[in-house]
């Protein structure tokens, strides 16, 4: 029941088969999803991706076209929202304005007509560091502490799933980096299962155990954030989770340990491990490298590269100085690469039209299938 206690060890939730149509428009195609209990899980995608509609199917804010919805074990399809072990916080947080922030963290029990609610919403207040707040309304509060007493409000009732639907969305950009620590540290406190819908990559790795990366109603890809990140497998997750260079390069050979590979007319190598595409020599394959998995080296001092690198020779067509690293984009045969580089000296930095030997380990670098269109 919705009022069941707070289950430390947090609560499954599966997804079997679950599709939503909209007349002939299929917003979330069938979809399977495991969710371990305890866990953050993030859903994340581009807008109209069907996170949202997933997110409120197992709400049961929306009906399912086919399939079930399971928490616990225990199909709650059929169920109402407030029948059902889970509570969610929006992006607009819905406070009450008229009610103070006590009153609105309390307003679960006491709807409950649970009498002494002192206890109990003193420590929401502390778990969301809002105890010395309780008697100011919610406008005399700043955006990140309204989304806080939006999460106290939903804990208040125990739920054993926390659903957040974009709910830093509001927020500027430092306040949301804040409330992303804020909220894994909530969730980690109290341990059940918060499953989040974000269309912001940064958002979903900061957070989640686990990320399924959603397109076009499908999900392309499932896994830890570090995962998905090293070995994406479709150009979507490549360019979705931070930027990939994709280079088309043509299979020469598959027979050892390495797939060796040629670009324009360079050699590359793919440890076979990295690449989950199937390669045949004489077709083509896609090479991703991350750019700041490359190293520039002056074409003068290529002799002191190490052995066992890929080599591209370039030149900079361009440098910019971002704080954090400088972006190059460089002109090769395997076509315009970036490279971001750490920790330049002003002095040392590479300025346009300078010639480099591009270099990197190729078990950094990762094979996809090159019939999908690069995005
Ligand atoms: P956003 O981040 O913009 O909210 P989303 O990934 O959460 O996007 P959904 O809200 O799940 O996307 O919507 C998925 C698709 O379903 C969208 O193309 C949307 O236009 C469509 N859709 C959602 N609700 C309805 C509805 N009630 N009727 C028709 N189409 C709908």
């Amino acid at each position: 029941t919705a009022t069941a206690p707070t289950d430390s060890s947090g609560t499954d939730v599966r997804l079997t088969a679950i599709s939503k149509r909209y007349g002939s428009f299929t917003a979330v195609h069938p979809l399977d999803l495991a969710i371990p209990g305890g866990s953050f899980f993030a859903l994340l995608g581009a807008s109209g991706c069907g996170k949202t509609t997933t997110l409120r199917m197992i709400a049961g804010l929306e009906d399912p076209t086919a399939g079930t919805v399971e928490l616990g074990g225990e199909d709650v399809t059929g169920l109402p929202p407030h029948k059902r072990p889970v509570n969610t916080v929006f992006q607009n947080y819905a406070l009450f304005p008229h009610l103070d922030i006590y009153e609105n963290v309390a307003f679960g029990l006491r709807r409950r007509g649970i009498k002494s609610v002192k206890k109990q919403v003193g420590d929401m207040l502390d778990l969301v560091q809002l105890g010395d707040f309780a008697r100011r309304k919610p406008q005399q509060l700043s955006g990140g502490q309204q989304q806080r007493v939006a999460v106290a409000r939903a804990l208040i009732n125990h739920p054993q799933v926390l659903l957040l639907d974009e709910p830093l969305g509001a927020l500027d950009l430092k306040l949301r980096r804040q409330m992303q620590l804020e909220l894994k540290r909530i969730q980690t406190e109290v341990g059940i299962t918060f499953v989040h819908v974000t269309h912001d990559q940064e958002e979903a790795m900061t957070m989640a155990d686990t990320v399924a990366v959603m397109n076009g109603g499908r999900v392309e890809q499932l896994g830890a954030p570090a995962d998905l990140y090293e070995m994406p497998r479709t150009t979507f997750v490549a360019n979705f989770l931070g930027t990939s260079n994709l280079i088309t390069a043509d299979v020469l050979d598959t027979t050892g340990a390495d797939i060796l590979l040629r670009a324009g007319d360079t050699k590359l190598a793919l440890p076979a491990t990295r690449c989950t595409a199937t390669a045949r020599a004489g077709e083509k394959l896609l090479v991703g490298i991350r750019p700041e998995k490359i190293t520039l080296t002056h074409a003068d001092d290529a002799a002191d590269v190490p052995e066992g690198r890929n080599r591209v020779p370039g030149r900079i067509t361009q440098s910019s100085f971002i704080g954090v690293s400088t972006q190059y984009q460089v002109d090769s045969p395997a076509g315009c690469l970036s490279v971001y580089e750490q920790n330049i000296e002003r002095d040392s930095r590479l300025t346009p039209g300078a010639e480099v030997l591009l270099h990197w380990n190729p078990g950094h670098s990762f094979g996809l299938d090159a019939a999908q269109s690069v995005e």
